[in-house]
């Protein structure tokens, strides 16, 4: 037996009581999949700082600059697989208990391991835009190589479809976000400090609305003790099976 993680029982009771729930994640829940968070201290970050290669402003002034960071990333994003948090989420939505992940990360993790409804707020490194406005474009159906990609239809270069700094979240997603966030009962807020918008203000307005708060993080954030109603402070690798495991145990047999 591993150490039990405190809260799991009231956690995996809120959950089970759910009639819709759903999650935020961020960088934290691909962390375990060896995606390199802005905030951690591994390799890509410290060479590339994200204020500088993430901004738009950088982009259009030195695309190539920035394409070797992209690359980079891209190789790492391609190399890596699904954790056992992704996969728990998957699962969830499965068997009916989650509603929606509405995601900061732009890895695509979720969609390969098995979840349906994904909001990318940030968008998706998996494809390409053109800065005239073509696209999108599958990544991998465009050769990318030591110089900035081009774009199919004009030849302007291309762009990965992720929201960088200095960009604006797509109102599709914000829109989408919102309504789930209006009809959810139960906010699992995944591998994120939600501090920065509008992830940010997913859990207090859920909270406001009547909704359960669920948080999975390694240190406690500002929601810990205020807006979350339980904080779980673990890996979500660890914690989100761990939590499958105790609601899939819980279900009544039919
Ligand atoms: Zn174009």
């Amino acid at each position: 037996m591993g150490d039990s993680i405190s809260g799991l029982d009231r956690a995996a009771k809120l959950l089970a009581e759910s009639d819709r729930a759903i999650a935020l994640t961020g960088a934290g829940i691909s962390v375990d999949s060896n995606v390199p968070a802005f905030r951690g201290a591994q390799g890509l970050w410290d060479r590339y700082d994200p204020m500088e290669y993430a901004h738009i402003d950088a982009f259009r002034s030195d695309p190539a600059r920035v394409w070797a960071m992209l690359r980079e990333l891209g190789d790492i994003i391609a190399n890596s697989q699904p954790n056992p948090a992704h996969r728990a989420l998957a699962r969830l939505e499965e068997i009916g208990k989650l509603a929606a992940v509405i995601t900061q990360n732009v890895d695509g993790l979720h969609q390969r391991a098995g979840s349906k409804q994904v909001i990318e707020f940030h968008g998706s490194g998996e494809r390409l835009v053109c800065l005239r406005g073509h696209g999108p474009f599958a990544r991998n159906s465009v050769r990318i190589d030591d110089a900035p990609p081009g774009c199919p239809n004009c030849g302007a270069i291309l762009k990965p479809d992720v929201v960088f700094f200095g960009e604006a979240i797509p109102p599709r997603a914000l829109l989408a976000a919102q309504v789930e966030v209006e009809r959810a009962d139960l906010v699992l807020v995944l591998g994120t400090s939600a501090e920065v918008s509008p992830a940010s203000e997913i859990p207090a307005a859920a909270r406001g609305r009547g909704a359960r708060v669920i948080e999975v993080n390694l240190e406690p954030t500002h929601l810990t003790g205020g807006v979350a109603d339980v904080t779980l402070l673990a890996s979500t690798s660890r914690a989100l099976p761990a939590l499958l495991a105790a609601i899939e145990g819980a279900e009544p047999a039919a």
